[in-house]
């Protein structure tokens, strides 16, 4: 199977969130707070109501004059996902074209997946009874109907676009090569945690754009023990009692009316 990606191109972006409420519109979540203050942003932050977000960024550049950048951004479903390695009942799942997926009747809510991620994706509901893990599904269920993720379908500018994750990364470096002066020589997502399936490129430097430039280059399950090891009394606390609760929500799911992968009743 042709494992896919999206590249999203920062120079493109006209900061419209149109890729915000589709995607909000194809999975039917529920409106988040919105606020003005301290930031444009809005919602300010990613919530279980909002999988993706489009951050607004005022930039001053080296010759004094101001930019406004606008940053889709939500889940990047690493290659080799430390939310996968660290889940310890198999909650989260790479599928084989990439989309990394969570299952509701496995997960027991300790919430290593949210702990691990080194780009703080997962969402947690701390004030439901039976709390889910949200995050964007890279619409998983559009992309095996041959259709593209809702957020690239709609975006105007074409900021955003999906396809096989070699040809996405082709694509990106080959726009870097034939414009050098419109952006800087980073695709931001290839290297990162050894690899992701959303890539970006832009016209100014990552890091006054609110990315993690401290993130591994080196796959992270392989440090997912050393994380763990990191919290040992707390794990053992915490796995003892979310394996009861795990019971307990696995007998309640039971009785729950059937629903889809991505919570569709
Ligand atoms: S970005 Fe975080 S939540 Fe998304 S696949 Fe990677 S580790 Fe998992
Ligand atoms: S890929 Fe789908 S779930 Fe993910 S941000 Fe885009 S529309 Fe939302
Ligand atoms: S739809 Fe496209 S142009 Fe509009 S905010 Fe999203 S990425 Fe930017």
């Amino acid at each position: 199977m042709v494992e896919v990606a999206v590249l999203v191109d920062i120079t493109r972006c006209i900061g419209c969130r149109a890729c915000q409420m589709s995607c909000k519109q194809w999975w039917r979540l529920e409106p988040s707070e919105t606020s003005f203050s301290p930031t444009i942003t809005n919602p300010p932050k990613r919530d279980e109501h909002t999988y993706l977000n489009v951050e607004y960024h005022e930039v001053i550049g080296d010759d004094g004059r101001l930019s406004w950048n606008f940053v889709h951004k939500r889940c990047f479903h690493c290659v080799d996902p430390v939310c996968v390695s660290v889940c310890p009942v198999a909650a989260m799942r790479k599928t084989p074209d990439g989309p990394v997926v969570w299952d509701e009747a496995r997960c027991m809510g300790c919430r290593y997946c949210a702990q691990a991620c080194p780009f703080r994706i997962p969402n947690y509901q701390f004030h439901s009874l039976w709390p889910e893990v949200s995050k964007c599904w890279f619409c998983w269920d559009r992309i095996a109907e041959g259709l593209q993720p809702a957020c690239s379908k709609a975006c105007p500018p074409k900021a955003i676009e999906f396809g096989e994750r070699e040809a996405v990364l082709a694509e990106a470096h080959r726009r870097i090569e034939e414009f050098p002066e419109k952006y800087v020589d980073y695709v931001y997502g290839e290297k990162e945690a050894g690899g992701t399936s959303l890539f970006y490129i832009s016209g100014v430097p990552f890091e006054q754009l609110g990315f993690n430039m401290a993130v591994p280059h080196e796959p992270l399950p392989e440090l997912t023990w050393e994380f763990l090891s990191k919290i040992p009394f707390e794990a053992a606390a915490i796995i003892g009692s979310m394996t009861a609760i795990w019971y307990i929500r696995g007998r309640a799911l039971q009785d729950l009316p059937e629903k889809d992968e991505a919570g569709h009743e």
